[in-house]
Formats: C-alpha cells, structure tokens, sequence
C-alpha cells in the first residue's frame, strides 16, 4: 500500500485504503480517509499508531469495563492457555472454566432465580441462541405456531441474521433483505422523541403497553413467542425506559404466556449503577443475553441465561427431541471463561457497583450541564452510560439536515481533544470504562463541552 505506515514513520497514519472489509464502516471511508489504528491501550486511555493518547469514552464497543491493561485479567489469561488453551464443551464434554463460570453466572443473577447457561463467542450469537432455545421449548411444548418474535423500533440486538431480523435499526436491514418474517416491531420507549401533546410519562408508557397487546392479538398470542427487550437500549441512542414501561410492558407478555428475554450485553455488571439492568428495572426475564463487560472485552464471549422452567422443559423433552443440536465450537471456551472468573472476581472484590453508583451523578450531571446548548435536543443517561442527541431548535422533529454531519463534526471535534466518543448519525453515545477516576470524569466533561461549542 502507497500508504502504510511503519515503526520508522510514527508521524504517518497509514493505512489508508486498507485490506480489510471493515465492519460497519462504508467502503469509501476506506479508501478516502485513514483508519485510526489503534496501538496500545492503559487505563481509561487508548494509543494510536502516533502514539496520540485518547479518553476512550466508549470503554472499546461499550465493553472494556476494567480499562485497558488489567494485569490480572492477563495472567488470567497467560495461565489458562499455559494449561489447556482449548478444549470444547459438546457432548458432555468439557473444561473447569467453563463450568465454574456458569455457576459463578447463576450466582450472581439474583433478578430472578436462573437454571442454566449456554455459552456463546458475543451477543449476537447469544440473541441467535435465544431464538433457537424458544423455539426448541416451544416444539417440546407441541405449540410449534408459537414463533413470532416481537422487538422494538431502534433496539440493537447483533448483527447475525436473526440479531439483526430483531435489531429495530433500518440500516442493518437495508441492503439484506432483512428482518426475517417471524419477527415484528413495537415502539421505540423514547418519550422525548415520541410522546403526544400533553402525555405525562406514564401516559406514554400505558399507550406503548397497549400497542403491544394490540400487535399480540392483531397476529394471534398463540403465535407468538417471545418479547426481546435492551433495559435500556444502547446503540439504537441510549434511551432509557420511560416510568412503569417494564412493568407495564411485562403484565402484557405475561398475559399471553410469552417469553420475555433480557438483552443485558451492554447493561450487565454495572453499567447502569446496578449488577444488571433487570435490578434496575424490576424485570423477571426468563432469558438473559450476556456479552461484553463479561470478560471486560478482553476474550470473545457471551452467555444466555436460562430460566430453570425452559432449561427443565429441554432437559426433560430430550428423550422425545433428541439433543439440543446448536453450539459453536468455541462454547464455553476455556481462556475466554477464565477471563470471565476473573473479571467478575474483580467486580466484586473492588465493589464495582457502589463505585459506579459513586461516580454516576458527576458523570451524569456534568454532562447533562450542556443541555442548554442550542443544538442538543436531550441528553439522557443513566449509572455511565450517556447518549446526546442533537437537533435543531430543540425540537425532537427538527432534525438538522444529515449532509450538515453535526455528530460527526462532533466527533471530529472530540478526537482531535483527544476523546474517543461514539457518532451514530446526530446521536452521541459515551460509556466509560468502570474504572473511570473522578479526575479522568472531569477531562471527559471539559472535552465534551470544548467539542460542543466549537460545533455549535
Ligand atoms: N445486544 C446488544 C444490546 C448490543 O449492544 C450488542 C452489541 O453492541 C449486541 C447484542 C451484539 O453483540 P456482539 O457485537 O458481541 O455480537
């Protein structure tokens, strides 16, 4: 490549018109523009190849929870490749890691009880693996026509098939003939954005509750399966949930026997100020989606949490169904488990969650400070986790024009103060690493507001 840059050339980006067909990124980026290679990564802060040093706001892709170089999740690591690098777990064949983890898991999820755990590489394999477990129950329940899959307008669930047939984001359906047909989508909980004249909060909640009895019925509750939902949706622009939504939301599922799953791969372990989101929000899922901060991002993985009524149904149903046929080799990999352990050790051990509780309203607060500005439409968040949205005139239906790019000029701004912030059109999204310091808050909040006004 004419481009490329080398030990002996810091100062060059390189890299451009690379040979990667990169995820979620247009061709044209490609080759118009240089990637931004990431070298090295300490703390709350990433390197790139010049050895410029970044705020990384979004903690990698919403994971890296104990920051860059955790000595312990590294000698977790070294130890158990050191050991056993692989061994898989089908056939009842396994490793120690993977089994511990599982048990560690159902521990530490205390929503509700859980009985099992099925192990995936992310949480778009985690998403795919909840919809051939309901499935499956369904059939060894001889309810075959229970298989519809309702999720919301804006959710992201995964970039698989059927996680983005469930993902509720046009742009990962254009292009791929997707969704699938058996899944359908209900509203988007974003009061701000889609509230009526004069509807309170709980208005809004009961009005969206009622929509999805209308769905369920208008197709027929026996056809349909299960209900997945984010706690608080976390691509599709941070949106937290309006008052009584889950409770609401789950009297109607729960009223036509249909399954309601969890998507926590983003608000797992703390993010929201609580071990999982279904604490924050009073949810008793019967599945759960775990990626992510599992591991702090440091190895591939996700679990899917199953409750002890659908795990018993496929244990007991196995005689007549055979053997749940569905699994990656990679499975409950045994580095990746022992990363997991370890991660979840530190959390506990460093009390992670009155941490984050503790840094939440400086974080929180410190960036909702700049709702005023005259381009930001609302900024909403929760625990650390915080999404921007800008508009013109301050109004949900004003949207700035895109070829204006305000998030990306954002963005752009952000970086070149040494902030890593994630663009999605006019939606900004931050969500630290856990081990944020309260020093490191106060760079992110001076930088967020420095790029705001240079943008406005
Ligand atoms: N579910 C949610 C809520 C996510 O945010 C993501 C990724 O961002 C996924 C699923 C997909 O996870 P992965 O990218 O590991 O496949």
């Amino acid at each position: 490549k004419e481009d490329t840059t080398s030990s002996e050339s810091k100062d060059v980006k390189g890299f451009k018109g690379h040979d990667m067909l990169a995820p979620f990124t247009a061709g044209s980026q490609t080759t118009d523009t240089h990637p931004l290679v990431i070298e090295k990564s300490e703390g709350s802060y990433v390197y790139d190849t010049n050895g410029r040093k970044y705020l990384d706001s979004l903690a990698g892709l919403w994971c890296t929870a104990l920051g860059g170089n955790e000595p312990r999740l590294v000698d977790a690591a070294n130890k158990q490749l050191t050991t056993l690098p692989f061994y898989h777990s089908f056939w009842n064949r396994t490793t120690r890691p993977s089994l511990d983890l599982a048990t560690v898991l159902l521990q530490t999820f205390t929503a509700r009880k859980m009985g099992k755990v099925f192990f995936t590489n992310s949480g778009s394999e985690a998403n795919d693996t909840q919809v051939k477990l309901v499935w499956y129950y369904n059939n060894a329940l001889g309810r075959p026509e229970k298989k519809k899959f309702i999720a919301r307008n804006k959710s992201y669930h995964g970039s698989t098939l059927i996680a983005a047939s469930l993902s509720g984001l046009p742009a990962l359906h254009k292009n791929f003939d997707l969704p699938v047909p058996f899944v359908l989508h209900t509203d988007c909980p974003h009061y701000w954005r889609y509230h009526l004249p004069g509807e309170t909060e709980e208005d809004f909640a009961t009005r969206l509750a009622n929509n999805l009895e209308e769905m369920i019925l208008k197709e027929g509750p026996e056809t349909i399966a299960a209900f997945i939902a984010e706690p608080v949706m976390g691509a599709g622009g941070v949106i937290p949930p309006p008052a009584t939504y889950f409770e609401k939301v789950q009297a109607v599922v729960k009223k036509y026997d249909i399954l309601f799953i969890a998507d926590e791969v983003i608000c797992a372990f703390g993010r929201l100020g609580t071990m999982f989101g279904c604490d924050k929000y009073n949810i008793k899922p019967d599945l759960v989606s775990l990626a992510k901060a599992l591991s702090s991002g440091y190895m591939p993985i996700g679990a899917v949490l199953v409750s002890p009524e659908i795990s018993d149904v496929i244990h007991s149903q196995s005689s007549k169904l055979g053997s749940f046929s569905h699994g990656f080799t990679y499975s409950g990999h045994p580095v990746s488990c022992a990363v997991a352990l370890e991660t979840l050790k530190i959390y506990k051990e460093r009390n992670i969650i009155e941490q984050i509780q503790s840094l939440s309203p400086k974080f929180q607060d410190g960036i909702k400070a700049f709702s005023n500005s005259p381009i930001v439409g609302e900024i909403r968040g929760t625990g650390l986790i915080i999404g921007t949205e800008f508009v013109d005139n301050k109004s949900p239906n004003d949207l700035f024009p895109s070829e204006w790019g305000v998030g990306t000029i954002f963005g752009q701004e952000c970086e070149k103060r040494g902030m890593l912030v994630r663009v999605a059109g006019d939606n900004i999204m931050m969500c630290p690493p856990f081990i944020i310091t309260p020093e490191e808050i106060d760079q992110l909040i001076s930088t967020y507001g420095e790029a705001l006004t240079a943008t406005e």
